[in-house]
C-alpha cells in the first residue's frame, strides 16, 4: 500500500492488511473455486465491525471496487476482485450460544462446521447447508438450505436479527422490529445492502444422533431407482430431507472396487427425528435392488461433514441450476441422460427435495423464491484443475439448457455470473422490485455490486 491514507488505514485496523508484497498474499487471495484467479490491491482482514467500516470508507475514498468475503465459497468467486479491496470477515469467529433462550449470535467469519460444533454441545442446531467448510454468512444471506430444511426450514427462516455496516460506514441492527424492510432484504437478498457482521439465529433440538444415508446403484439402474425414489421421497415425513445424486463413484475404501469411477445414481438423506422410526422409513429405499448402502447412525456433526471430501478447496467448478416441480417423465430422463455424459470424477448432479417446512413460509415473507418448487437441481461441472474443465463447463451449460422447459426459477447461491440469466430470475418480479427499493434506501450508489447484484430502482 502507498500513501498516507493507506498507512493510516493500515494502522487503524484491529485486524491486518495484506498487500501484494506480503508473503501470504497468494494464499489469502485464493477462494474455494480454483478456477477463480483474481489479484486484489489488498485484503483487509477485519476483526471488528469498526474494521469493516474503516475498510469500506477507505475503499470508497480510493475509488476501489469492494468485494466482501466470509467463507469464500461463492461459485462465481464474488468474494475476490481484481485491483480492489477484499473485506475479509474471516477473523470474526465468535459464536455465543444461549442454550436456555435457544439462540446463537454468530460472527460473519464462522463456517458451518464451526457453528454446528458449538451448538451441538447443547444438542441444538441451526439448519445450515451440506458442506462444513462453507461460510454461514454467504449461505444464509442467499437462503441456505440443507439437511434439516424440510423439518425446520431454511437458514434464513431462523434469523431473528443481524448487525450490518452500510456503505456509509453506519452500523445498523435489523430485525422484524428494527428496520423490518432491511431485515426482509437480508433474508435472501445476498450481500446487496451492507456487510453483515453478526447473525442471530433461533436454535432447535437436533441429534446428537441422526440417521444418515448414502446409497448408490450402477447408473444402468437409474430409471428404476429414480422412479422408486420419487414415490418413496414423496411419502416422506418432514424429519427426512433427501437428494438424488448422479456422479461417478469415488475411489474410496467404503465403495466396492468394481464401482470405482463408474457412473452411479445415489440417494443421500438425513433423518433428524426419532432414529428407529427413520430406520423403518428408510428400509424400502435401502433394500431396493442391489444398493451399496452406507447408511448409518452418525452424530449430526459427522453427518454435516460427510460430503466434504467430494468438495475440496481448489476444485475448478461451474454450477448451473434450476428449480423444477418434479423429477417425473422428461426431467428424470434428462437427468439420467446427462449423467451418462459425465466424464470427470468431480462432476455431478444433485437434486434436492424441497417441501415440508420450506413450503410453509409464505412466498413474500422472505426474498427466497423457490419455496413452492419440488426440487432444486444443481449441475456441477468440476475438475481438479484446468485439464478438462472447459468440457465439464459445457456439459453443465448444456444440461441447464435441457432443463429450461421445466424450470420454475433458480437458487441465487447456485448461479454463476455468466450472463445466462438475469438475477431477477432468482427472485421473481414482485420480490425483485421490493429488493430494488430496499437497495435504493441502503445502498443507492451500488457500492456492494460484486454479488448477484440488485441495482437500486
Ligand atoms: C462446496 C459447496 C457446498 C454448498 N452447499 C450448499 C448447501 O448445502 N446449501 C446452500 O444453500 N448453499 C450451498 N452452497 C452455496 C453457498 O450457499 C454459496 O456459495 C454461499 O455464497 C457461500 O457463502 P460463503 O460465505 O462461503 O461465500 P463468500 O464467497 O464469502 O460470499 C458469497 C457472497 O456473499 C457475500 N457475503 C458473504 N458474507 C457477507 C456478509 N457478511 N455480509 C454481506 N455480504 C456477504 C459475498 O460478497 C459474496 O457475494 C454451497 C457452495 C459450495 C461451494
Amino acid at each position: 500500500m502507498n500513501g498516507a491514507a493507506a498507512l493510516t488505514f493500515e494502522r487503524s485496523l484491529a485486524g491486518r492488511v495484506i498487500g501484494r508484497d506480503d508473503a501470504d498474499y497468494d494464499e489469502s487471495r485464493r477462494v474455494w473455486n480454483g478456477s477463480i484467479d483474481r489479484r486484489p490491491a489488498f485484503i483487509a482482514r477485519c476483526a471488528t465491525p469498526a474494521d469493516v467500516a474503516t475498510a469500506l470508507r477507505y475503499g470508497r475514498a480510493a475509488g476501489l471496487p469492494i468485494a466482501v468475503r466470509a467463507g469464500g465459497h461463492s461459485f462465481p468467486g464474488h468474494s475476490v476482485c481484481d485491483d480492489g479491496i477484499v473485506v475479509d470477515l474471516g477473523p470474526m469467529k465468535s459464536v455465543e450460544v444461549d442454550p436456555v433462550a435457544r439462540t446463537a449470535r454468530v460472527g460473519a467469519g464462522v463456517l458451518l462446521g464451526e457453528l454446528d460444533s458449538a451448538t451441538q454441545r447443547f444438542g441444538l442446531a441451526v439448519p445450515l447447508g451440506s458442506v462444513s467448510h462453507t461460510g454461514v454468512a454467504g449461505l444464509t444471506l442467499g437462503g441456505g438450505f440443507g439437511w434439516l430444511m424440510r423439518r425446520l426450514g431454511l437458514a434464513v427462516d431462523q434469523l431473528t436479527a443481524v448487525d450490518l455496516v452500510t456503505a456509509e460506514g453506519e452500523v445498523l441492527r435489523a430485525s422484524s422490529e428494527a428496520d423490518p424492510d432491511l431485515f426482509w432484504g437480508v433474508r435472501g437478498g445476498g450481500g446487496n445492502f451492507g456487510v453483515v457482521t453478526s447473525f442471530e439465529f433461533r436454535l432447535h433440538e437436533v441429534g446428537p444422533e441422526v440417521l444418515s444415508g448414502l446409497m448408490f446403484w450402477p447408473l444402468d439402474a437409474a430409471s428404476e431407482v429414480t422412479a422408486f425414489y420419487r414415490d418413496w421421497s414423496a411419502a416422506a415425513p418432514d424429519e427426512l430431507t433427501t437428494a438424488l445424486v448422479f456422479r461417478r463413484a469415488p475411489a474410496l475404501d467404503v465403495v466396492p472396487r468394481e464401482l470405482h469411477g463408474r457412473p452411479v445414481v445415489g440417494v443421500v438423506f438425513c433423518w433428524s427425528g426419532e432414529v428407529s422410526e427413520g430406520e423403518r422409513f428408510a428400509e424400502p429405499m435401502r433394500w431396493f435392488g442391489d444398493a451399496v448402502d452406507l447408511t448409518a447412525r452418525r452424530s449430526y456433526v459427522e453427518h454435516q461433514a460427510m460430503l466434504d471430501p467430494s468438495f475440496p478447496h481448489g476444485l475448478w467448478i461451474h454450477s448451473k441450476a434450476a428449480n423444477v416441480q418434479s423429477l417425473d417423465g422428461s426431467v428424470g430422463e434428462a437427468l439420467i441422460s446427462l449423467a451418462h455424459e459425465i466424464v470427470s470424477p468431480r462432476s455431478g448432479i444433485v437434486a434436492w427435495q424441497l417441501g415440508g417446512a420450506v413450503a410453509r413460509v409464505g412466498p413474500m415473507e422472505t426474498p427466497f423464491a423457490g419455496r413452492s418448487a419440488g426440487h432444486l437441481v444443481d449441475l456441477l461441472g468440476a475438475t481438479d484443475g484446468p485439464d478438462g474443465f472447459e468440457r465439464e463447463r459445457e456439459w453443465a451449460r448444456h444440461g441447464w439448457e435441457a432443463l429450461l422447459p421445466h424450470r420454475s426459477g433458480v437458487y441465487v447461491n447456485w448461479m454463476m455470473d455468466d450472463g445466462d440469466e438475469p438475477v431477477e430470475a432468482a427472485y421473481g418480479r414482485q420480490r425483485y422490485e421490493r429488493l430494488r427499493r430496499v437497495k435504493r434506501r441502503y445502498d443507492p450508489g451500488n457500492v456492494f455490486r460484486l454479488n448477484q447484484n440488485i441495482p437500486p430502482d
